[in-house]
């Protein structure tokens, strides 16, 4: 019998704003511990929380890439639990009444064809601080710097169906909220987070099986094998007649299995009610027509216009579209040249590779996305063979970005032979220097011909055109 797995993802994006979401406290977490915070941060009696409104263009950004239904009335409520690390004792979130419902995004699966991920909802709120846990010393530190910070989560319907998906999900969403501008989408440092919960159920079950939530998950990488091994684990369980414990369970990174943290028979009661201190988010038509008026790109859109407006492939376009500037980029050397293929491969092959090798990025690559575009040329006329401006001309053209390539390409005497006068001239020597092996190629030995052509190279420092020498040498000797 084969199980089938139900994922659903909430993810936590950590907002670019300067203060935080209820008071003017830095949002910036990453200063020392416990620096700059107010008695606001520390939740103190008296304080009273006001309302960081560049919070609401955020989340309608997001919520129109994701093509959720926007309210124009949400709630915040106040979910109540302890922890040291809260310090009033609840957090303020959206619980009924949400920024945005419903909604999907395409994500492509390995055949490149998009599969829709259907969202739930949508919701604003504030961050908990950080417990550092040092259980070599037995004690744990606070650190309140992220108390307070605004978050927007993302819970989608349980409907994602293997690991690789729910991957390439949380790929997208990381991209998305990096060409939004709205997170820097780092999940290493925290910014963005992901809890997963799975059940897994048989074509035969009309209802799903039990599920687990796999709580902090801080890569993607750490997502996928986490799914893998949840789902070996309760397939096993299942298969063996036994049933999946309800549990909230962690991830091992350096061993690569989830573990227990704490059985879930019980629904845990969180008290919601709505918070008498904010006031419900009241959103108009008005500013909801103003955020769409001025939405940045999002990567679908440039997706889709390299595949149909440049006919690139599924895997040049998904590359390319990979990161805001990088397709920027790309899309400047489309304007001054028509071989859009040629500039995806330069964009992919040797400019990629010296942004690895220097660790810059493409905002810093100086070289003037006009000067690639006339490399492109420059090849496409024949100018320059293809070998030398990957060997030689573009590593010039990294050392004086200010020249053209080709004046580079003369200066650096890479201008290829074309005149078939000469080209003529110099095959004739080559068969004068060779005459018994010219006899026998005119006898049939037609594998010679590779070796005239090396010569022809030789003598011209790799610069005779290929085609024409090819031809000549056919011509003369076959
Ligand atoms: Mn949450």
């Amino acid at each position: 019998m084969d199980y089938i797995p139900c994922i659903g993802l909430e993810i936590h994006i950590q907002l670019l704003t300067r203060s935080k979401a209820f008071s003017g406290d830095c949002a910036d977490n990453t200063s020392s511990p416990n620096d700059g915070i107010s008695p606001y941060t520390l939740g103190m009696p008296g304080t009273l929380p006001r309302f960081n409104t560049q919070i609401i263009d955020y989340a309608l950004c997001l919520a129109f890439a994701c093509n959720a239904q926007i309210q124009h009335y949400s709630e915040f409520s106040r979910k109540n639990y302890f922890y040291p690390d809260l310090p009033k004792g609840y957090q303020i979130t959206q619980n009924k009444f949400p920024v945005s419902t419903g909604g999907f995004i395409n994500v492509h699966n390995k055949q490149g064809k998009a599969e829709k991920i259907a969202l739930e909802r949508i919701h604003i709120e504030e961050d908990a601080g950080k417990s550092i846990h040092q259980p070599e010393k037995n004690r744990t530190l606070v650190d309140l710097n992220r108390a307070g910070v605004p978050l927007l989560e993302i819970v989608t319907r349980p409907e994602i169906s293997s690991p690789e998906m729910a991957y390439n999900f949380l790929y997208e969403i990381r991209k998305l909220v990096r060409y939004l501008g709205i997170s820097n989408g780092n999940m290493e440092q925290g910014s963005l987070r992901c809890d997963a919960n799975i059940s897994l159920k048989t074509d035969k079950m009309t209802q799903k099986g039990i599920k687990c939530e796999i709580k902090n998950l801080n890569s993607l990488t750490n997502l996928k094998k986490a799914l893998h091994y949840e789902i070996k684990r309760q397939r096993a369980l299942l298969q063996q007649g036994r049933k999946v414990k309800q549990q909230t369970r962690g991830f091992n990174a350096t061993k690569g299995i989830t573990f227990a943290q704490r059985n879930k028979e019980k629904i845990y009661d969180y008290r919601f009610f709505p918070d008498p201190d904010v006031p419900p988010l009241k959103i108009s038509a008005a500013k909801i027509n103003e955020i769409k008026n001025n939405l940045p790109d999002f990567p679908e859109t440039v997706y889709n216009r390299f595949r149909n407006k440049y006919n690139l492939s599924h895997y040049d376009a998904h590359l390319l579209s990979e990161d805001k500037d990088f397709a920027r980029y790309f899309e400047k050397v489309a304007t001054y040249t028509q071989n859009y293929k040629a500039a995806a491969n330069w964009m992919l092959g040797k400019i990629k590779a010296y942004l690895n090798n220097k660790k810059i990025s493409i905002t810093q690559f100086h070289v003037h996305p006009k000067n690639i575009a006339l490399l492109i040329g420059a090849i496409d006329e024949e100018k320059i063979s293809h070998r030398n401006a990957v060997k030689r001309l573009f590593s010039a053209m990294l050392e004086f970005p200010d020249k053209s390539p080709g004046k580079l390409a003369e200066q650096m005497d890479l201008l290829q032979l074309s005149d078939e006068k000469i080209l003529t001239q110099i095959v004739r020597e080559v068969i004068k220097e060779n005459p018994k092996k010219a006899a026998a190629c005119k006898k049939g030995k037609k594998a010679l011909t590779g070796m005239f052509m090396g010569e022809v190279m030789k003598k011209t420092q790799g610069k005779a055109h290929p085609q024409k020498t090819k031809k000549i040498i056919n011509q003369l000797l076959c």
